[in-house]
């Protein structure tokens, strides 16, 4: 492990003789770009003047006492893993169940602290299927009162709860259970209740 700054490990002094202290800087995903950038009026009227791309993809630039230096952004290497992390090197940038690299796979879905491999992925989706199968109960035992008018929407199926975030005016809506992935019908049941109270005035 290298030497730390405010917690974060430096990896070394960046050489390139156009860098002085003082000198602008912004990111642009790996891409450190150095010099003044103007925009005005949402456009970009001057770019700046050169760009450096670091030697790992998860460094960044950043400039101590004057030097600019190489500093660590991964999150792991740091000791500080996070739930959604920016930038990791190649070592931690892996899938989370096999610690497969990105190169081992078609999609990496992203997930709860990072991603997952698309092997894994359905391995997942495989799993949560056969739950949601077991779930079923067969025709004969199935009681379409027990889905009627209920406070909490639930797939007529599996019994999964459904999000009805968006379904306030459903009527016989077309939904796929993302647990079972069966079909079924949703509809939105709303009933309606009376408030009076009495006016101060009375006119005729
Ligand atoms: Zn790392
Ligand atoms: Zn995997
Ligand atoms: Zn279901």
């Amino acid at each position: 492990m290298g030497k730390r700054i405010d917690g974060e490990i430096i990896r070394g002094v960046i050489n390139d003789p156009r860098l002085f202290p003082g000198i602008e800087r912004v990111r642009s995903g790996s891409t450190q770009m150095f010099g003044k950038r103007i925009i005005q009026g949402g456009k970009c009227i001057q770019e700046c003047d050169f760009e450096i791309t670091p030697p790992e993809k998860s460094w960044y630039s950043k400039e101590i006492d004057g030097v600019w230096h190489w500093v660590e952004g991964c999150d792991h290497c740091n000791g500080e893993p996070k739930e959604w992390a920016y930038s990791r090197c190649q070592k931690h940038d892996v899938c989370v169940d096999c610690g497969g690299d990105r190169k081992s796979t078609t999609t990496a879905w992203g997930c709860s602290g990072g991603w997952r491999c698309n092997d894994c992925q359905e391995k997942i989706n495989r799993q949560r299927l056969a739950e949601a199968e077991a779930r079923i109960v067969p025709d004969d035992e199935y009681d379409e009162m027990d889905f009627w008018h209920e406070d909490e929407a639930r797939c007529p199926w599996c019994k999964a709860e459904i999000s009805t975030d968006e379904s306030y005016d459903a009527c016989q809506e077309e939904h796929k259970c993302y647990e079972c992935e069966r079909h079924f019908k949703l509809t939105a049941e709303h009933s309606v209740s009376w408030t009076t109270i009495r006016s101060v005035k009375q006119v005729a």
